[in-house]
């Protein structure tokens, strides 16, 4: 490639979302490495109010997606920010081609969101190559392809779906939006549509590694040229390629980073519960009670995120009567803290984000699935790879305190022999996925022959 007078110039453009910013963000300065010109292309607002590292020599490009000023926060309904976004958003990134055309490094790819499929025509309309990058699992976006397609009629009748190369999903473990038909009629929609016009791109990638679901892959590869590329995980965790990469690089939440390092340090080796519900769900008040008296009773170390917006839900004086063990702060360096040696497990929402996290650092995972991707993440977590537990709800719908304690309790191998299997499985899922993204590791062979094919 160094004997290229042109570096390739590729786009990313992640739907404005912790979630979809991070994975896309990091395959963006893996593709950087391999010597292509990339640009990420963020919101306005998501420009102006995130924390970015300009040390990842990422150029920034910025569209509007009609909410400059505060983003989806801005909008009164989901269905609002998500109408405004789809019209004024393909206008956007077409004058962005169209500017970057007349420049000396004219886009020759587009790496667009699922979420976002009218960027696919867009990218059509300039001729340039398409790749369509699903920030979920391919088993979620299975069951969505099902949807589209009509195989899988709403609303759902009897217990139990069959879908080809995926085990039989209970109801409860479908993705909330199908299950609960309906509900999210407007996050459903957006979901769904991402297979109106998938065959027309020319690559469909998955953040995750072939090993993970090598059924549903062979299967969703029948129809389209789809490859694995992930982990997408900083660097420094897992290929030690990129130097000094340790952290995905644009945060919209601060992290309490020095707050959260001290405090790790010193705690015994696997002692730390550390707790997040990532950078979106919002739990009852009856959750998050019996979240936090589950903590305090148990009388053990505990790191939890708990959102400035969530923080009002915590019982009265929580903070100042548990310091002795715990420490909850608003956001932290979610990586840092999971590699790091003191955390024991993980309670986690399940975000397919932080479920890969855990799984490459080989973190046993407590599985508190809220809503949409989650509950399907926790059916894979704890049946298919076997890293973690499931705590189950009562038929309120809420986990208690009890489960809580004791499904800790387990993972941290103080009860039971489940916790032992579950942490010779998760170092077995870590060794894997650093093998796919090694040099010559199946998801990084992938990446070197998307760029081969863009020279
Ligand atoms: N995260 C973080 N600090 C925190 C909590 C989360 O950096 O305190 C990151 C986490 O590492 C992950 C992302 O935020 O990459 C959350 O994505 P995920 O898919 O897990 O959940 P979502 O926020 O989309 O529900």
């Amino acid at each position: 490639m160094q004997n290229k007078a042109k570096k390739p110039h590729v786009l990313i453009f992640p739907f404005p979302g912790q979630g979809h910013i991070n994975p896309m963000l990091q395959f963006a300065k893996r593709l950087h490495s391999k010597g292509v010109k990339v640009t990420m292309v963020p919101t306005v607002f998501l420009s102006k109010s995130s924390f970015f590292d300009s040390s990842a020599s990422i150029d920034l490009c910025i569209i509007s997606d009609g909410f400059d000023e505060g983003g989806f926060e801005q909008a009164d309904t989901p269905d609002a920010y998500l109408s405004t976004f789809w019209n004024v958003g393909p206008k956007s990134l077409a004058a962005l081609i169209k500017k970057l055309g007349h420049t000396a490094h004219p886009v020759d790819a587009l790496v667009y969101d699922t979420m976002l499929p009218w960027a696919l025509d867009v990218a059509k309309q300039f001729g340039i190559s398409s790749v369509a990058f699903f920030t979920q699992s391919c088993a979620v976006n299975s069951v969505y392809y099902h949807v589209y397609k009509g195989h899988l009629q709403l609303p759902l009748r009897g217990s139990h779906v069959s879908l080809p190369a995926m085990p039989p999903l209970h109801v409860s473990e479908l993705p909330s939006f199908v299950a609960i038909y309906g509900l999210y009629r407007a996050w459903f929609d957006v979901l769904v549509d991402q297979f109106s016009n998938i065959d027309e791109a020319d690559w469909v990638f998955f953040n995750h590694f072939y090993e993970l679901e090598p059924q549903v892959v062979d299967w969703m590869s029948k129809f389209w040229n789809v490859i694995t590329v992930g982990p997408t995980i900083p660097s420094i965790y897992l290929d030690k390629r990129l130097e000094n990469d340790k952290d995905y690089g644009m945060n919209m939440f601060k992290p309490n980073v020095t707050a959260c390092m001290s405090w790790l340090s010193g705690k015994p080796k696997d002692s730390v519960v550390y707790v997040s519900f990532g950078s979106v769900a919002s739990l009852g008040i009856e959750q998050m009670e019996e979240i936090a008296w589950a903590l305090k009773d148990r009388n053990g170390y505990f790191l939890w995120v708990v959102r400035e917006t969530e923080k009002p839900k915590l019982p009265h004086n929580y903070v100042k009567e548990t310091s002795h063990k715990g420490l909850v702060v608003t956001w932290c360096p979610q990586l840092e803290v999971l590699s790091h040696e003191s955390v024991g497990c993980f309670l986690t929402h399940c975000g397919f984000n932080s479920t890969l996290e855990a799984l490459s650092l080989g973190v046993p995972m407590l599985a508190l699935p809220q809503w949409t991707d989650q509950c399907t993440n926790a059916k894979y977590i704890e049946d298919v790879w076997r890293i973690g537990i499931r705590a189950r709800p009562d038929e309120k719908g809420i986990v208690r305190k009890e489960t809580i304690i004791r499904c800790i309790m387990e993972l941290l191998m103080e009860v039971g022999k489940k916790g032992e299997e579950i942490k010779k499985n998760s170092i077995k899922w870590k060794n894997l996925a650093k093998k796919a993204v090694d040099e010559g590791g199946k998801s990084d062979k992938n990446v070197d022959e998307f760029i081969a094919k863009l020279i």
